[in-house]
């Protein structure tokens, strides 16, 4: 770690504020007290900010010297998700979620908390060439909050010739941090398969057409796509979370439906997987005499896929960040699902990860009701993007 003795960072603020979006989780779209706190951070800073992307979204702007809105110079833009889960808090922390079954289990409070302290590091020496766009983006659990702030105008109003993003990471030892050029983070589809049969008495199966036993060839079929379609050496997820069918043992349905998700790592395995999961559906359930309709849902996730240079640039300052035996710049992709995806198909940039750790004290794994985010990291992680943003500036932009 730097010598911060002389910084402006102050962490027992930024711990305190971080304990406080803990106590106040709020999901995604509906994180109005969370954007109220970031826009008193920005404004105790005199940072200029826009509110209102995706309802609560806020983009805060910190202009180089010489540089304005008006003449921004070139723009990069870091990103930080700031929404919380539907689920209930099971730690005994004095910071606890206050919010009946909501709660910070992703670590997003401390995402918001690393980028204000960056905001908090760059605003008190504004000797860089250009501007840092501040994206603080909600819904990013489910509610692709990246594509909607995108939708309605992010990279329009403020355009950025780089965007970069982390996410604390339990996999990772606490102070670790890691990203990879290309396919870091899987896509998310969902789907839903109806098999529409003919139902009747469960006693007189032969005057009906059982979409029971379709829906159970159709679900072991399905797995075939992983084991005899993908490349092997290309990672691919098919889950099926649910089944719906019936009402009694005595009777014989005439519909059921299958919900499912599949994640890969490419573009390229995705069509195969929804190719598949609908030819399979539709010539099994036709060899039973049922009929298969696949309705493929919106709002999937695309792949989380780094640019090669903005990856190599983001290892380069995880390297002198937290030292070459911490950093790790060729990190195994995870099969999760990140909105960050869609930011990156429209600007170069790269997604990283600061490790949590995974022990008692950390709280296992992202999505528990166990999780905390680790404030050990909010120092490491203000000073990561105050270092990638200078950095960036001096040699990057110019290339
Ligand atoms: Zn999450
Ligand atoms: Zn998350």
């Amino acid at each position: 770690m730097q010598d911060n003795n002389k910084t402006p960072l102050n962490v027992k603020r930024l711990t305190e504020f971080r304990r406080d979006l803990h106590r106040h989780p709020e999901l995604k779209f509906n994180e109005f007290r969370t954007s109220e706190k970031i826009a008193e951070f920005l404004t105790a800073l005199d940072i200029p900010f826009k509110r209102g992307l995706a309802t609560t979204g806020i983009v805060a702007s910190i202009y180089g010297h010489g540089h304005s809105a008006d003449n921004p110079g070139p723009a990069l833009g870091i990103r930080a998700d700031i929404d919380a889960l539907p689920m209930e808090e099971a730690n005994n922390l004095d910071y606890a979620s206050q919010h009946k079954g909501c709660m910070h289990a992703c670590g997003h409070d401390g995402h918001t908390a690393m980028l204000l302290g960056a905001a908090e590091l760059l605003s008190a020496d504004r000797r860089f060439e250009g501007t840092v766009h501040l994206i603080f983006q909600p819904g990013e659990e489910g509610g692709a909050g990246a594509r909607v702030m995108m939708d309605e105008g992010l990279f329009r109003l403020f355009p950025c010739q780089a965007v970069f993003a982390l996410h604390n990471w339990p996999a990772l030892p606490q102070g670790h941090m890691g990203t990879k050029v290309g396919p870091i983070m899987a896509s998310g589809i969902t789907f839903e398969i109806i098999i529409r049969g003919k139902g009747g008495h469960a006693a007189l199966p032969h005057s009906t057409i059982d979409p029971v036993p379709v829906a159970c060839a159709i679900v072991t079929q399905l797995q075939s796509l992983v084991s005899r379609r993908m490349d092997p050496l290309d990672a691919a997820v098919l889950t099926i979370g649910k089944i719906e069918a019936g009402t009694s043992p005595n009777i014989i349905p005439s519909e059921v439906k299958i919900y499912g998700t599949c994640r890969t790592l490419t573009d390229e395995s995705q069509s195969l997987f929804l190719e598949g999961v609908k030819r399979l559906s539709h010539h099994t359930a036709k060899a039973h005499c049922a009929q298969a309709e696949v309705i493929i849902k919106p709002g999937g996730y695309p792949n989380t896929s780094n640019h090669s240079k903005e990856a190599r640039f983001m290892a380069s300052i995880m390297r002198d960040t937290v030292g070459e035996q911490r950093a790790n710049s060729d990190v195994r992709p995870a099969m999760t699902a990140e909105d960050f995806g869609f930011m990156l198909q429209n600007v170069p940039g790269a997604y990283g990860w600061i490790g949590n750790g995974n022990d008692a004290d950390s709280g296992g794994d992202l999505h528990s009701t166990t999780y905390d985010f680790n404030d050990k990291n909010l120092e490491i992680g203000a000073f990561f993007w105050e270092k990638l943003a200078r950095q960036w500036f001096l040699t990057e932009a110019q290339r």
